[in-house]
């Protein structure tokens, strides 16, 4: 197969670039794109090349150009395709070795965490030409045909809503609770949706609370199914600390960060890549890609992690201890504790012992200050590894922080330490759970109508991204014509 299409690059100073492209080859054999005559990239089998339909513009797109990967590139990873024979499919973005149905002795893709896989490809967001585009190569297995009865402009959201049902899930809310969502917008009005469509499925009862600068994003909130929404006067000092249990932050901001650490009482579920340093740590969006928790070091939370990995059969958890504190001795006993204070020298060593199938991380890491996390984020300048494996876990211990004086350290570590406030996150989800929950409500069905502001021909690109970043637009759609 051969086609040659214009598409638009994302530049690092947020201008576009229109370049050709041309991508030939087959699945069995493998992939060689072209672009603007000279070889771009070449890719092995497992990829289908696909009609882009339409595809949605979300917040790591318009913040792309602070990522830490290359630019320009063709992006875009909200997509709706056709296959040839016309089906709309929805595409799991990740090109991981499972998601490409390759063959492998990758330790991440056989241990479910493919999302994570180290040599995975990024459709949209990096290396793969993304859906602004009007081809794209996507991974084999991760191509999900749309149920009938759901509409295109529903499908199309069903990226970022599988990221807010994971959030939703993974911060279990218990019968009697307050979840607040901080600044519900693009992503976070989808997390309001999940949580309401959740509390339906389980017939559960917690409150779902909207926190927003703006009363028409809290009207469209209470439309989502939040209970009550407030309004946030600039900084938010008005609001009480500790008003809900649970705080998903959505704001995208530093200081909307430290605002989710003052009113969440048990935790604080971090949602958004931005690039940006928020408090005290450079490598906060590297926390949110990995999936990672922070919480004070505490024995009962060890033991219970200790007791899990015997359970389901992993064998000892792996503890790196890099604080300069002491470990406790029965968790010398219980786990496979490794003391090396330098972060780059404990992955060193997980990578060196790894056996074959199993992931060379650590599964959990003590530290006792904030440049401590950074380094376990990213103990190396060059590359994107951490210490800690994906969805670990990362513990600061109370008694060293408040030695060393720490809680200079600002919001993050008095909150862990001192209130023991736990502080997790997630990036992506499951698009076959979400796509049950969509189908199976009603009312989750219709939230393209309330969230969709925004529609625009792939060719005026440039002027959907400016709207995008307006204050009226909730979530724009790029459409390629002829395609639908
Ligand atoms: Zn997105
Ligand atoms: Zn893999």
């Amino acid at each position: 197969m051969r086609v040659n299409f214009k598409a638009p690059e994302y530049r690092r100073d947020t201008s576009w670039v229109w370049s050709d492209y041309e991508i030939e080859g087959s699945r069995e054999v493998g992939w060689q794109i072209c672009r603007d005559g000279e070889s771009y990239l070449k890719l092995g089998p497992g990829y289908r090349l696909l009609k882009t339909n339409c595809c949605g513009i979300c917040s790591t797109d318009l913040d792309r150009h602070y990522l830490p990967f290359p630019l320009p590139q063709v992006i875009g990873h909200e997509m709706v395709v056709s296959t040839e024979s016309g089906e709309r499919c929805v595409i799991e973005i990740n090109a991981s070795h499972a998601a490409r149905g390759i063959e492998s002795d990758c330790a991440f893709c056989r241990q479910g965490l493919s999302r994570h896989c180290p040599d995975r490809l990024v459709l949209g967001i990096h290396d793969l030409p993304g859906g602004f585009g009007p081809y794209v190569l996507v991974p084999e297995k991760s191509v999900l045909p749309i149920p009938d009865g759901l509409s295109t402009e529903t499908a199309v959201l069903i990226e970022p809503f599988a990221a807010a049902l994971n959030a939703a899930t993974s911060i279990t809310p218990r019968a009697g609770e307050t979840v607040a969502v901080l600044g519900p917008r693009r992503l976070g009005l989808l997390v309001v949706a999940a949580l309401a469509g959740l509390r339906r499925e389980q017939a559960s009862d917690f409150e779902i609370l909207a926190l927003s600068r703006h009363e028409s994003l809290l009207s469209l909130a209470q439309e989502l199914g939040a209970d009550r929404g407030i309004q946030v006067v600039e900084d938010g000092k008005e609001l009480r600390s500790g008003l809900a249990d649970v705080v998903v932050d959505t704001t995208g901001s530093p200081s909307g960060l430290e605002l989710a650490l003052r009113l969440a009482s048990r935790e604080v579920h971090l949602k958004s890549t931005h690039g940006l340093e928020a408090v005290g740590l450079s490598h906060l969006t590297e926390f949110v890609v990995d999936e990672l928790s922070i919480a004070g070091f505490d024995e009962r939370r060890a033991r219970q992690l200790v007791e899990t990995w015997k359970e389901e059969g992993r064998g000892l958890l792996k503890i790196a201890w890099i604080s300069h504190g002491d470990p406790p001795e029965w968790l010398c006993e219980k786990a496979d504790v490794y003391r090396e204070t330098r972060a780059l020298a404990a992955r060193k060593h997980y990578e060196e012992s790894a056996m074959p199938g199993q992931l060379p991380r650590a599964d959990a890491v003590v530290v006792d200050g904030l440049n401590q996390i950074d380094k376990v984020l990213r103990p190396a300048e060059g590359d994107q590894l951490a210490l800690v494996r994906p969805r670990g876990e990362i513990w600061m211990q109370p008694s060293v922080a408040s030695k060393t004086g720490s809680f200079s350290e600002g919001p993050l570590v008095e909150a862990v330490t001192m209130r023991g406030l736990r502080v997790s996150s997630s990036r992506c989800g499951d698009f076959q759970q979400a796509l049950q929950l969509l189908s199976a409500d009603k009312r989750l069905a219709g939230i393209s109508k309330v969230l969709i502001t925004d529609t625009f021909p792939a060719m005026k690109i440039q002027e959907a991204f400016t709207q995008a970043r307006s204050s009226q637009c909730i979530k724009a759609l790029v459409q390629h014509p002829d395609h639908s």
